[in-house]
């Protein structure tokens, strides 16, 4: 299923099966009893681990396993509460990472800017396009991606995405090939899967 086998391993709490721990989403419980989503394994206390699954999402909510986990000493929680803060959670980390990459000078913003480079083929990790950009601009961009085979994902208003960068609206920003590149590609990933269905 997975490549990584680094680190300690961890079982769903849904599905039961043991996967290594990075690969799963970690929860734990606040003072006042609400499941929290723990996405990078940083908060202190016992965990609850979950595949990063919709299906597991809801089988661990309706089949009440977080109370099982956590013996009781949580609330109930919906799988739709469980799927928002885990969206929350990965709207977060993109966020951050994007923000890194721009730190590090491996960001291209603006519409002309990232067109005229995906038409010389520069090492473009991944193209981020605003929701509420026109058509064209889409369609043209869509076009590039496809033919230099860079992933293209529609996340964030032109104002967000702006905002990520420090500047006013940005309706296109792309990422540069590295090691940030391929790891927000995993969270978008992870993101895309999330808000894909109900
Ligand atoms: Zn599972």
């Amino acid at each position: 299923m997975t490549e990584n086998t680094n680190g300690p391993q961890r079982t769903c709490i849904a599905c039961r099966q043991s996967k290594p721990q990075a690969d799963l989403v970690r929860y734990v419980v606040a003072p006042n009893g609400d499941v929290l989503v723990d996405y990078r394994h940083r908060l202190p206390g016992r965990g609850a681990y979950t595949c990063l699954d919709l299906v597991c999402l809801k089988n661990a909510a309706e089949r009440r396993q977080f109370q099982r986990s956590f013996r009781g000493r949580c609330t109930e929680i919906s799988w739709l509460a469980l799927k928002g803060g885990l969206t929350n959670a990965l709207q977060q980390r993109i966020t951050s990472l994007v923000g890194m990459a721009r730190k590090a000078g491996h960001c291209i913003s603006g519409s002309n800017a990232v067109i005229n480079s995906l038409r010389q083929g520069d090492g473009l990790a991944l193209v981020l396009v605003a929701e509420d950009i026109s058509a064209g601009i889409v369609e043209k961009i869509n076009e590039l991606t496809s033919r230099h085979q860079v992933p293209c994902v529609s996340m964030f208003n032109k104002e967000k995405l702006g905002q990520l960068l420090g500047k006013e609206e940005r309706s296109v920003v792309a990422i540069g090939t590295g090691s940030l590149a391929d790891a927000l590609l995993l969270e978008l990933r992870r993101y895309l899967q999330m808000v894909r269905e109900n």
